[in-house]
């Protein structure tokens, strides 16, 4: 039997006192996590084995996400994040990998793909520079992780 590609999604952001991005009292670290519970149950359906490294609004720090992530050994390391900007008409979609040529990169690129398709009308934020659409940082979890590891920011709270 084929063993499944595992998945380990990660809700953004330790959740009780440490919600992230806060607009109207909608908070960022909610709605990472209801993103990822859709998404692992559509990876789950798809036969793809799905973890998380919170399911709750338990507090759970970077550190300790990185440790889940070194504990499972999963194939891909997947972040779910929303982001916020003092100016409201900032708005649109980012897919980050670590810096430089990584095996997140063509990861991310088949993300990047989906998402332009199913949500054609978003501005898509991306830097070309490199030769692919998804913008790099150094991310805690992005850097830390020993699998191909991706965040994604999946709006701006601050844009209506
Ligand atoms: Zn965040």
């Amino acid at each position: 039997m084929k063993n499944k590609t595992r998945i380990l999604i990660d809700p953004g952001h330790p959740a009780k006192d440490n919600p992230g991005a806060i607009h109207a009292g909608v908070h960022e670290a909610d709605i990472n996590l209801q993103v990822a519970i859709r998404l692992g149950d559509l990876l789950n359906a798809a036969g793809f084995a799905v973890r998380y490294t919170r399911q709750g609004s338990k507090m759970v720090e970077l550190e300790d996400r990185v440790q889940i992530e070194h504990l499972s050994e999963p194939d891909l390391f997947f972040s779910l994040h929303c982001n916020s900007f003092s100016s409201p008409g900032v708005q649109g979609l980012e897919v980050f990998t670590s810096i430089g040529d990584t095996l997140a990169d063509p990861a991310a690129s088949c993300v990047i793909d989906a998402l332009q398709i199913c949500f054609p009308e978003s501005n898509f934020r991306s830097d070309l520079s490199d030769g692919d659409a998804d913008k790099e940082a150094e991310f805690y979890v992005l850097n830390n992780t020993r699998c191909p590891a991706i965040l994604v920011e999946m709006g701006f709270l601050s844009n209506a």
